[in-house]
């Protein structure tokens, strides 16, 4: 079985090579592909111009009215939706502090991030010139540590919420939340991935933190879009500092090479409007199908274990993990994402972050019928070894 005919010509005519994305939703890979809804709706963008200011107001409206938040932002990426949020939590409506950015001389500057949360995107949360001050240890971080970290300078805790898989030993939202409101500092949510069940969405900004960051990517809207949701103060400040508060007030804040086209913004509009009218019981049901035909394939395998995963909260419900006792297998993992790699065409998947002797397998970018492809694929790789 092979790729459709025309598959990933427009990259090899450039030189590039296509592959098969069996990772998922990774920004490395392109992170998604707009579904039909979304691409009508950037289409219909282009038969007329817009003032952005305005856009992104009636967008932000009517995304947050679908979600149940109080207002909503459409910016460039969650990455962008962080940094933005810091820059507007320092310097709020005053257009000094906003032009002065990311030079914090006289604001409050320091962000709280817990030990144990530190993470690949804590990055985001200094571009504009915050300053990060990690809080608690790497065993366990309490509502004291949090307390401790407090100072003259704070001026938010930031919150990294993975509900799939919650982490017993970190401080939990709801006491970040009592911590800071006592303290009267803000408080961030990194929730990109918290996209279902579809009161996860809303969820953080109604328990009461200021600002909560979606990627859109996972929503299949283009992956260079993300959201910000929140107080209607707080969103009212993010915007002062967007690409498009730049260009329309002449104040030129940090967000300016944030940028985002009118036809994202629509199309961010339309991929929220599908993921919340959407049903999403045949969506699960057509994953966990797809989850098995590649499983299928690598059952009865020697020293191979082949499991749907058992998951449906968040951006990536299902999927297949394989699990391989080398000493069994003749190989190991990263030898069968190696191989993966270098076959034709070349698929993408990765070691398990969780455990090195497994890879994950994810319908996310696959189109459709290469999950029959990368069964297969996975399958004769591993049965040429078990021969030997
Ligand atoms: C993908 C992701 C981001 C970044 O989102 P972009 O829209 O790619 O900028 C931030 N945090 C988490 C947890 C993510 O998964």
């Amino acid at each position: 079985m092979t790729s459709k005919p025309g598959w990933g010509d427009i990259y090899t005519e450039l030189g590039a090579t296509p592959i098969i994305n069996a990772i998922g939703s990774v920004t490395l890979l392109g992170g998604s592909t707009p579904v039909p809804e979304v691409k009508e709706a950037m289409e219909r963008a282009e038969s007329a111009y817009v003032p952005l200011w305005e856009l992104e107001e009636k967008a932000g409206d009517f995304i947050a009215r679908l979600v149940g938040v109080p207002a909503a932002y459409v910016t460039s990426g969650a990455g962008s939706a962080l940094t933005l949020a810091t820059a507007a939590f320092m310097a709020g409506e005053d257009d000094k502090k906003i032009e002065q950015l990311p030079d914090t001389t006289g604001m409050k500057n320091e962000i709280l991030i817990q030990r144990r949360q530190r993470y690949w995107y804590d990055r985001c949360l200094q571009l504009a010139g915050a300053k990060l001050v990690e809080f608690g240890s790497d065993e366990k971080v309490t509502e004291k540590d949090l307390e401790k970290a407090i100072g003259p300078r704070t001026v938010a805790v930031h919150y990294f919420m993975v509900t799939q898989k919650p982490d017993p030993n970190a401080l939990s939202l709801e006491s970040t939340i009592k911590v800071a409101k006592k303290h009267n500092i803000k408080v961030l949510v990194d929730q990109a991935g918290q996209i279902y069940p579809l009161d996860l969405l809303a969820k953080s900004v109604k328990m009461g933190a200021d600002i909560a960051c979606v990627a859109a990517k996972y929503m299949y809207a283009p992956q260079s879009t993300g959201f910000a949701f929140g107080t209607k103060e707080s969103i009212r400040a993010l915007a002062k500092q967007s690409f498009i508060g730049y260009e329309t007030r002449r104040v030129r804040g940090v967000g300016r090479p944030q940028k985002i086209d009118r036809q994202e913004i629509v199309g961010a509009v339309a991929a929220v409007r599908r993921w919340m009218t959407m049903n999403h019981e045949e969506r699960l049901a057509s994953i966990e199908q797809r989850s098995r035909v590649i499983a299928k394939p690598l059952q009865g395998i020697k020293g191979v274990k082949a499991e749907i995963i058992d998951n449906i909260i968040g951006q990536q419900p299902y999927g297949v993990k394989v699990t391989i006792d080398a000493q069994a297998a003749g190989m190991t993992a990263q030898q069968v994402v190696d191989e993966l790699k270098a076959g034709k065409p070349s698929i993408w998947t990765r070691v398990a972050p969780d455990s090195s002797n497994a890879i994950y397998l994810h319908i996310f970018g696959l189109n459709e019928g290469e999950e029959k492809i990368v069964g297969e694929r996975v399958s004769q790789i591993l049965k040429a070894k078990a021969r030997k």
